[in-house]
């Protein structure tokens, strides 16, 4: 390491030191400013152990947490982005947080959440073993452009990588990635069998209609959600992989599934939620996890970050949910209707940077749909656009209510006893989860 690379490094040092002396979170701002002054910078950490990153559009912190507790159980010294920090700034902070002087990282493992545009940036400077891929769908397109511009990204990133792939084998967009290098010879596929409410016809926007290989039309045996399902090329046959990790007998209504015969418990009543499940279970197949530790951790282990969260105040259940595109608004929907009683729904929106100044893919979200919502809540900064957007879908606007406030539209929401769904995105969720906390809190006080 040059003397020059040195003094930057003491330089990122010390500017997490003040923002930690500050109590700011050192989040993004010191790979920034350290990027900007010396952009080879990630190359001039030592890192020595095995890396497992995971991208795709939907569930990459959830897996991380998951994949990172899988290795923690296991005795092992692990760092990871757990708070979703996933672009190269993110992964200079975190480094810059955890280095020694001369820029050492000590750990077993590092599991990285990364952000499907960075694979190839961050990746280039550090020496990635393992990739897991779960989905790729359109989301925040303005900071992306367009999802085939992204799954070309990664793309070219695996032509020359030879480390292990895991890639979900039922989303065509993810499955075509395999083909990515013929010489590496550790692709591995994970799937999930059909599922109870699997459908013959695409219900939501999906990606991936046409076969990547040949263009031909792909034909599906089922969809399980949005565009992922059993597939096949009838051209060229593109679909056919050899399944590495299948969950088999899933079971959504008791919350359990199993994997090469053995039954695992799960948290979570979605097919979505099950997908992240197989890419863990698959990492921990190729990292020998011990079958008790997966066991447990897929019973008991919880992210609480907003990811399908649940609360409890009363008589009212309520399950938070990050939406940040329309798959993920529409999964949390399909929840909803798989749950058969009458429920209510909070729609936060919210349009600062990091959502995207453009909401205009709330119309692609499937409110006609809805089964027994009795009453709609909207709130965030954009609270009025997605009322309209809802009662645009043939919804009684009558039972529609507009709190722009986010306390105001929790304890509106709270008024009532019964099942609650919360759809809040990406800047809304944290807020939203702090303001059912604060009134949940609240309550119990004044009782
Ligand atoms: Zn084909």
């Amino acid at each position: 390491m040059g003397l020059y690379n040195f003094l930057t490094l003491q330089f990122g040092k010390l500017i997490v030191k003040v923002l930690q002396l500050l109590h700011k979170g050192a989040g993004n701002l010191p790979g920034l400013i350290l990027l900007g002054i010396n952009k080879n910078i990630l190359g001039y950490f030592k890192v020595d152990c095995p890396i497992i990153a995971v991208t795709g559009t939907n569930g990459k912190t959830s897996v991380t947490n998951f994949v990172n507790h899988l290795f923690e159980q296991s005795g092992k010294n692990v760092i990871t982005n757990k708070l979703g920090n996933n672009l190269d700034t993110g992964i200079v902070s975190l480094f810059l947080k955890l280095c020694s002087p001369t820029g050492k990282i000590h750990a077993d493992y590092l599991v990285l959440e990364i952000d499907e545009s960075h694979v190839p940036v961050i990746f280039k400077k550090l020496k990635l073993e393992t990739l897991i891929v779960l989905n790729f769908f359109r989301d925040q397109l303005d900071r992306n452009g367009e999802v085939e511009t992204l799954i070309l990204k990664v793309k070219s990133f695996l032509e020359t990588f030879q480390g292990n792939v895991i890639l979900n084998a039922d989303d065509p967009n993810v499955a075509r990635l395999g083909q990515a290098n013929p010489e590496n010879k550790n692709v591995k596929y994970f799937s999930v069998e059909k599922y109870k409410y699997a459908t013959d016809k695409i219900h939501e926007v999906g990606e991936g209609k046409f076969c990547p290989v040949c263009g031909e039309a792909l034909e599906y045996e089922y969809y399980q959600y949005s565009h992922i399902g059993r597939f096949k090329c009838p051209k060229c046959g593109f679909g056919d992989n050899e399944i590495y990790l299948k969950v088999e007998n899933v079971d959504l209504e008791n919350r359990h599934f199993t994997v090469d015969g053995r039954e695992y418990n799960i948290n979570n009543q979605s097919i979505y939620y099950v997908y992240n499940m197989a890419a863990v279970c698959a990492a921990a197949k190729l990292y020998n996890i011990d079958g008790d530790i997966l066991r447990d951790t897929l019973d008991t282990f919880e992210v609480n970050n907003g990811r399908m969260e649940k609360f409890s105040i009363g008589k009212s259940n309520a399950v938070i949910n990050l939406a940040k595109n329309p798959v993920g608004a529409n999964m949390t929907i399909r929840v909803m209707n798989e749950t058969g009683c009458e429920k209510e729904l909070m729609f936060v929106l919210n349009d600062n940077l990091a959502d995207g100044y453009d909401v205009s893919w709330i119309w692609d979200i499937n409110f006609e749909v809805f089964k027994d919502v009795t009453r709609v809540i909207t709130s965030g900064r954009r609270a009025y656009d997605i009322a309209i957007r809802i009662k645009t879908s043939g919804y009684d606007p009558s039972k529609i209510e507009v709190y722009p406030d986010l306390d105001e539209a929790v304890e509106n929401l709270f008024s009532t006893d019964g099942e609650k769904f919360i759809i809040a995105n990406y800047t809304s969720v944290q807020p939203t989860r702090m303001a059912v906390i604060n009134y949940i809190e609240k309550n119990q006080r004044e009782k």
